[in-house]
């Protein structure tokens, strides 16, 4: 029974301890953090003068409730961001289709970027900004990338 009890409270002291933590220290998932630093590199490469490490946000993967999201960005009235991912669906995607996923939602919140679902001759969605239900076919590969990420970061 004492042994609980401190568990217990253990538990509790760390909820507490993340939820002070949070204005000061950045918390993205190891998962994502390869894609976080990616993205940082691309955006770099591309011009941009971007330093995540300056910006208020997160990454987490988690469950998604809402039907259809696979991944969110959500913005709060401090000024932090948090980026989450829904945990079924990064399970089973590959590791280009992880990039693609989290490129979307730092889309949102770092380069503030809307949908963009503008298709080429051959029905290609010609951003990583598509919505996901207007009809393009999304295609991430060697081939398409480079002219995905020019797009991505010089809109
Ligand atoms: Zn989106």
């Amino acid at each position: 029974m004492k042994k609980l009890k401190y568990t217990v409270f253990a538990l509790v002291l760390h909820f507490f301890f993340i939820s002070c933590g949070k204005d000061n220290s950045q918390v993205i998932e190891s998962e994502l953090l390869i894609h976080f630093t990616n993205f940082e590199a691309e955006a770099v490469a591309h011009g941009l003068d971007i330093d995540l490490s300056t910006i208020d946000i997160n990454g987490y993967i988690q469950n998604i409730e809402t039907r259809g999201a696979l991944g969110q960005c959500k913005s709060y009235s401090d000024g932090s961001q948090q980026i989450i991912v829904d945990e079924q669906y990064w399970n089973r995607i590959s590791d280009y289709e992880r990039e693609y996923l989290v490129f979307h939602e730092l889309g949102h919140c770092v380069l503030e970027r809307e949908h963009n679902d503008e298709k080429d001759e051959n029905g290609n969605c010609i951003s990583i900004m598509q919505s996901g239900n207007n009809g393009c076919k999304s295609v991430y590969n060697t081939e398409y990338k480079p002219e995905l990420l020019n797009e991505l970061f010089t809109n």
